[in-house]
């Protein structure tokens, strides 16, 4: 149904934030997310974000590109098998790569990971944060690149050269992009 391609990109945080960490139009954009503050790894976040990212001093960043075939792309999709697609498709490849930055977390000091998307380990629904309750995993739960206010697209545009291509009603796109990566 898909095949793969993966980019990797290494960038200074300096130069991160001053070409790609827009906090306050990101956090409008969160604004409008359902997720919004329904999630600990999503804002509102009782730190400030800047000196978040002023911890570390490179940003090693991992794309991966699930290209769909021409067969899954042509087909038309009720909203519920569009669902089941992207489930089946992107869940597995965004647990491979939590897996492995887990691992290069382990292997590089004082690092930490940034997520390909917002914390869904505990279900759709299920996060502790509306109820204010601490969060159930706070040793694996991280934040996205976007949540940060990291534009994701214009950062894999500038540097994977791709660019995030939007959905059809009831059609698959040609390809989603999963983007994560190692603060150190
Ligand atoms: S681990 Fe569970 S409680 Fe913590 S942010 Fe993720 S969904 Fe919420």
């Amino acid at each position: 149904m898909y095949t793969t391609k993966r980019y990797t990109a290494s960038i200074s945080i300096d130069e991160y934030l001053e070409n790609y960490v827009d906090i306050p139009t990101f956090l409008e954009c969160c604004k409008a997310c359902p997720n919004y503050n329904q999630i600990w790894s999503c804002p509102t976040y009782d730190f400030d974000v800047e000196s978040y990212w002023k911890q570390y001093h490179t940003f090693d960043l991992i794309g991966v590109q699930m290209i769909f075939d021409e067969e899954s792309r042509l087909k038309e999709y009720t909203a519920e098998e569009l669902n089941k697609v992207i489930k089946a498709s992107i869940l597995p490849e965004k647990q491979k790569l939590t897996d492995e930055l887990f691992k290069k977390e382990k292997e590089v000091p004082n690092s930490i990971s940034l997520s390909a998307g917002s914390c869904i380990m505990c279900g759709k629904g299920n996060c502790t944060k509306p109820e204010g309750k601490p969060c159930r995993h706070p040793e694996k739960m991280r934040y996205s690149i976007e949540s940060l206010g990291g534009n994701v697209g214009k950062t894999i545009h500038d540097l994977f050269h791709v660019d995030l291509e939007w959905m059809e009603e009831g059609k698959l796109p040609t390809y989603f992009v999963l983007v994560c990566g190692l603060l150190s």
